[in-house]
Formats: structure tokens, sequence, C-alpha cells
């Protein structure tokens, strides 16, 4: 009987040694452990912000999540890269992992136009962009940033675009853009003005004199120039001309029809390698072109149908103005036309009640237009008429397109 009861009691003993070994074992080998729910390597946006996805922190079987102490450095008001630690203890055994949180910016700036994105102007009013805002949530007021792109003929009645854009530090754009109308009754009336225009320009012989006679009668002018060698002469001759008051036009570097009205990008390449010439050699800034053949050209038509239509818009969505005549000295119907036939036309066609904006030439072959030039500016001073450069949003006319 003894015996028995001893031997149960043995095999309790080893059993409970055994369970005893066993929890030793379980102990030596088992290590807390936390499971994070979502990605270990996160990515937010400032605008959605940071939010802990959550965990879970086990010891064996017996879970220990409340146990867990979180340290997180996460700032999901600006860019950055961040750490979120986490880490439990139990049974004086410790765990620890961490999770890191790239905050980004993926918001484009707040862009606000003052007075709406429809505005109407009256018919050869100044005009004067109503203005702009821009905020943003990383970088704060960018307004200074604001890129503007167009420009409002207010002498040419219709309707124009002017697009804002914006970024801020992290590449995030936003664009607007704003629809003007120019129209009703013109608000300022011409007053006996005449614009003298000379295309094709500069040239040895011709332009010379041109600024000769001008500088003489105090009287300014625009030059719609082309590609000038740039030789130290050409150069010269321009940057006088600047200094005399007279205003620059871009007609194009290159005149070749052929070549220019192949294609809208050809024909802006040929204005942007000439404007940048002007910019870096004369340190002026054009802001008006002249399409050689004018805008009402049918020439062009041979190359590109319907191209004239597209780039009255385009150079004037890229910032341009552009201008063609209403007086037509006649100096570009042959070569050598008489100084008499120069006087008359330009004296028939200029008329009181419309901004005068005379065609003439100063290439090589014009040596009568230069000639001509000291009588008609005689004529107009006895008739009143004071002479203007072409300037930034001042008068221009444009003939109607035909292609
Ligand atoms: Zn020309």
């Amino acid at each position: 009987m003894i015996k028995r009861l001893l031997k149960i009691f043995l095999i309790i003993l080893i059993i409970v040694i055994l369970i005893a070994l066993a929890l030793g074992a379980a102990y030596y080998f088992t290590e807390p452990e936390i499971t994070l729910n979502g990605e270990e390597s996160m990515e937010v946006t400032m605008a959605e912000g940071y939010q802990e996805p959550g965990y879970e922190a086990k010891y064996w079987f017996i879970d220990i999540t409340d146990r867990v102490e979180v340290d997180s450095d996460v700032n999901d008001k600006k860019v950055g890269e961040y750490s979120v630690n986490y880490s439990v203890s139990f049974l004086e055994k410790t765990a620890s992992t961490a999770r890191t949180v790239s905050v980004v910016d993926r918001e484009p700036p707040v862009l606000t136009l003052n007075e709406g994105e429809t505005i109407n102007v009256l018919t050869n009013s100044k005009f004067e962009d109503p203005g702009y805002s821009a905020e943003d949530d990383s970088d704060g007021d960018v307004t200074e940033t604001v890129i503007t792109k167009g420009i409002v003929d207010t002498y040419n009645p219709g309707t124009y675009t002017i697009s804002y854009s914006v970024s801020d530090s992290y590449g995030n754009e936003a664009q607007k853009t704003r629809t003007v109308i120019v129209d009703g009754e013109p608000e300022v009336k011409p007053d006996k003005v005449i614009y003298l225009t000379f295309d094709d320009g500069p040239s040895d012989n011709v332009t010379p004199e041109v600024l000769e006679t001008l500088k003489k009668y105090k009287v300014p002018a625009t030059f719609f120039i082309i590609g000038y060698s740039q030789s130290e002469e050409h150069i010269a001759l321009l940057r006088s001309a600047i200094a005399q008051g007279h205003t620059i036009g871009i007609h194009g570097y290159s005149h070749d029809y052929e070549e220019i009205y192949q294609s809208v990008p050809d024909f802006m390449e040929n204005i942007k390698t000439l404007d940048e010439m002007i910019r870096t050699d004369l340190n002026y800034e054009p802001f008006v072109i002249r399409f050689p053949g004018g805008s009402s050209n049918t020439v062009s038509e041979s190359y590109c149908d319907g191209i004239m239509t597209d780039l009255v818009q385009k150079v004037q969505e890229e910032g341009y103005y552009y201008t063609d005549w209403n007086v037509d000295s006649t100096d570009a119907s042959g070569n050598g036309i008489s100084t008499d036939r120069i006087i008359s036309s330009i004296e028939n066609g200029c008329k009181e009640d419309q901004y005068n904006i005379v065609l003439m030439h100063d290439s090589d072959a014009k040596q009568t237009t230069a000639e001509a030039l000291s009588e008609v500016i005689e004529w107009a001073q006895e008739e009143g008429y004071t002479f203007k450069a072409m300037e930034k949003g001042g008068p221009t006319v444009h003939h109607r397109v035909n292609n």
C-alpha cells in the first residue's frame, strides 16, 4: 500500500518537475513581442495628418498591449522624417521596435484672384491686374513667387487670357486663368498722335540717317528689328536708339516667310531667338511684335493653313503685344519709291481721330524713306501732331486676320 502511494507521489513529483522545467524553459526562451499594425515605414501627407495605426504586444500567450509605451516625435504639420518608438517590458524582459514616418507635402498653394476670374475693362483704358494672393501650407505667403503670363491689349476689343501659376518648395503647382473682356466705348480718345515705326533694320546706311533726323527734331519712334549681325556697330546703333528714347520691337530673327510661317513653334523660336539677343546685347526688354507681312498676311497660307489665327493668340498668351499699322508709307511697294509718294501717303493716311501707326522701313534699300523723314515730321508738327514711341500697354492696331 505504502509502496503504491510512494509510486504515485513520485509520478506526481516527476510531473511537477517536468512542468517546472517546461515553464523555466519557456521563460528562458520567450521574449515579449510587439507587432505593428500598418506599415513599418509610412508616408503621410500634411493634409491627411498622422494617425497611429496601432500595435499589439504579447508575452507568449499573454496580451500585454496596455503595457506598451510609445515615444513619437512626429510633427505632421511639417515635412520631414520622423520615428515612433514602441517599447514594452514584462517580467523584467523588454522589447522594442520602431516605425518611420515621412511627412510629405502634396498640397499646392491656394491661389486667389482678386475680383474674380472674369473681368471687364473699357476699350483704350489702362489695364491693371486687380491682383492675386497665394498661400501655402508649407511655405506660407508665396504671393511674391506667382508667375503671370499674358497681356491685355485694351486698344483692341476682344477676350484676353492671363494665366497665373505658383509652386511650393515641394513642387506642388497651382494654376489659374483670368479672362479679361475688353469692350465698350473707348475711355480715352486719340489726341493727334503719330507713332513712326521702322521695320527690317538695323542697316548700316539708312538707320544712322533716320536716327540723326529723329534726333534733330526730338521725335521718338519704334524700330521693329530683325536678326542683326552682332557686330559692335549694330549693337552700338541699337543702343544709341534706346538712349535717344526710341523703343525696340521684334520683327523676327529671320524674315524668311517660308522658314518662319512653317509652324507655330518655328515662329515662336524665331521670336525668342531675337528676344534673347535684344536682352543680352542691349539690356532691353522687348514687349511688342510686328509680324513679317503683318497679321493680315496671306503669304503664310502657302506654308501653314490657319497659322496667323493661332499666332495672334499665342504671342499674346506669351506676353507680347503685337501691332500692325493703319498708315502705310508705301515704301515697301518697291525700292526707291519717291520721297513725294512716301510723304503724301503718310499725310493722307494720318487722321486726328485714330492712333496713327505709320509703317516705314530702315533697311539698306530704303534710302528714300530716310530722305522723306524730315518733311514728314515738319508737316506733322505744323498740323499739330505729336510723336510717340510705342510703349507697353499703349496703343496698337490689329489688322483682320486672313489666314
Ligand atoms: Zn518686314
